[in-house]
């Protein structure tokens, strides 16, 4: 997919985006401890969850526990709700110009709306 062709679809998807997932993008997820660590019995390292208080994304941390007790982090994975990633929009597509573009124009409509 080309740059521009590219841009066109993360500027379509986020049209349909409701307004907690475009936050999102914008200033990152609120995250909060779902499940704090614990001991995964299987992959023999330590666990934590967190849930977005905004648009209820799920992020799981594992980390490896290292011989000075620090806990370093050696993987993380997502899990998002219906609708927030984007068809034909790459993940980790760097939109943040795109996203704040949108907010302002639906914060402009609003306020045209409210003057009426
Ligand atoms: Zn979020």
């Amino acid at each position: 997919m080309s740059n521009r062709a590219s841009k066109r679809a993360v500027k379509n998807g986020l049209k349909n985006q409701p307004n907690d997932f475009l936050a999102c993008r914008d200033m990152r997820h609120a995250w909060d401890v779902s499940t704090d660590y614990f001991l995964a019995e299987d992959d023999n390292c330590i666990i934590r969850e967190l849930e977005c208080m905004r648009c209820h994304a799920c992020r799981r941390d594992s980390f490896q526990i290292a011989r000075d007790r620090r806990l370093v982090r050696n993987g993380t994975s997502y899990t998002y709700p219906e609708g927030y990633l984007m068809k034909g929009v790459p993940r980790g597509n760097k939109s943040q110009d795109l996203v704040r573009g949108e907010i302002y124009r639906r914060m402009l409509a609003q306020a045209a709306e409210a003057s009426r």
